[in-house]
């Protein structure tokens, strides 16, 4: 086999989507998946700005809004009395940022990638299960003892990933939560849905989101909850009689959609602690294999795509032959980010999940927002930084208008 310029371990968003950007710069790229096909299981996917505006500079963008719905409106209830709590106008984030909301199929957005990636001639192996790496040289070496070599690796294996023992010695933190999905065609619905709105319904010890796909052709729906047997440190935990009980005392219009999830699959929600060192040599760690985070800000996969995109934008900066720039500049301005969001979406989580007078006192802070005020989403969906230095404080301050600095 001919050595290619890059080697990317790991077919899913990350991989694929960073196969693409490299692919974009002339490089021979070879995408190694350990499973038989390419592909994704899972329903719906939301993507704020600073992931369409990366789709857009791809040329992907109009494609993936095909595929996909760009809501008008994002709102949050209170899972228990229904009630409105706050709000993002969508269309005038996509005013502010320039690039819109979308929510779509994961795995039309996996396929997006896929496409992109066969008619830029990346090479796309399947059943190659990586099990060791090296970072100087940089090799990959499969179950059955094939060694892969090329000037660069990137790791994009996900939460389990094998390449993430080179760096920490580490395993994923569980929530204790655990989230079914189930996509229903809207025809067999049974309630009226607006599905010009993403909604989540944030109640105590769990939450509930629902959005349209496939242009209003299917409602995407997610519940999440506590799992009182992980609580109590049980192996079989989240289980369906759980999720009937965790909802129980929900809206009706939560409860309305709790019998169409999927009960033959579930999945347990765990991060990992963040890592500040994701380069050695030739070898780099890309996606959820280094900062898997719990979904509550719907970053996951956004911060893979972010991922491969700043490598390739400092490699074309750069110059393809020089990947020690390439890969220095990446883990200067990856990690800090990614370290924010994973911790952000911890924290955001739990406020999602209060009780009793804290989820009074939640609900009150959140109702006095504006719908205008972007302070909590500026850093987050403003552009990809490149570098240290134009990575966004974390809250901008809000200013203060006339008469307010007493
Ligand atoms: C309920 C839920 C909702 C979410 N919602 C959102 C959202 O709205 N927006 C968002 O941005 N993110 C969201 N996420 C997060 C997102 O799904 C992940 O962050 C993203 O898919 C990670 O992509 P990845 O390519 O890094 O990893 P993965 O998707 O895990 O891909 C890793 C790939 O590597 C392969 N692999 C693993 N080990 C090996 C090996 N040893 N050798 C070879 N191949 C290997 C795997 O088979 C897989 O194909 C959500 C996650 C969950 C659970």
């Amino acid at each position: 086999m001919d050595t290619p310029d890059v080697l990317v371990v790991g077919g899913g968003i990350g991989g694929l989507s960073t196969a693409f950007a490299l692919s974009r710069l002339g490089l021979r790229v070879r995408v190694l998946e350990q499973a038989k096909e390419f592909g994704e299981v899972g329903a719906g996917i939301q993507l704020a700005p600073n992931c369409t505006r990366i789709l857009d500079a791809y040329g992907l963008l109009d494609t993936a809004k095909a595929r996909g719905v760009v809501p008008d409106r994002m709102v949050m209830r209170d899972a228990v009395d229904g009630r409105d709590l706050t709000a993002l106008d969508l269309r005038d984030l996509e005013r502010r940022y320039g690039f819109p909301y979308l929510v779509i199929h994961r795995s039309d957005l996996h396929r997006l990638f896929l496409d992109a990636c066969r008619d830029a001639g990346v090479e796309l192996l399947t059943e190659q299960r990586i099990v060791s790496y090296t970072h100087d040289p940089a090799t990959a070496v499969t179950d059955d003892g094939t060694v892969h070599t090329a000037p660069v690796v990137i790791a994009a294996d996900g939460l389990h990933s094998v390449a993430r023992t080179h760096f920490a010695d580490d395993q994923p933190v569980s929530s204790a939560y655990v989230a079914y999905r189930g996509t229903v065609p809207i025809a067999e619905v049974g309630r009226p849905v607006d599905l010009s709105e993403v909604v989540v319904y944030v109640g105590p010890r769990c939450h509930f989101v629902h959005y349209g796909l496939r242009g209003g052709d299917l409602l995407n729906q997610v519940a999440v909850f506590e799992s009182p047997k992980a609580v109590a440190g049980l192996e079989d935990w989240g289980t369906p009689d759980e999720l009937d009980t965790a909802f129980a005392a929900t809206c009706d219009e939560v409860q309305a959609g709790i019998p169409r999830m999927w009960r033959d699959k579930w999945w347990r929600m765990f991060d990992r602690n963040p890592i500040p060192t994701w380069v050695d040599g030739r070898l780099a760690l890309l996606g959820d294999a280094t900062h898997p985070p719990l979904q509550y800000l719907a970053q996951g996969a956004i911060m893979a795509i972010e991922d491969g995109w700043v490598l390739a934008e400092h490699a074309k900066r750069l110059g393809t032959g020089d990947w020690d720039g390439a890969l220095a500049a990446y883990q200067a301005v990856r990690p800090e980010h990614c370290r924010r969001v994973v911790l952000t979406a911890r924290a955001w989580g739990n406020l999602w999940h209060l009780d009793g007078v804290e989820r009074e006192q939640r609900n009150a802070l959140l109702r006095a927002r504006a719908t205008d005020d972007y302070a909590f989403t500026d850093w987050l969906y403003g552009p990809t930084a490149l570098f240290p230095e134009d990575e966004p404080a974390m809250f901008e301050p809000v200013p203060l208008v006339n008469g307010d600095a007493g």
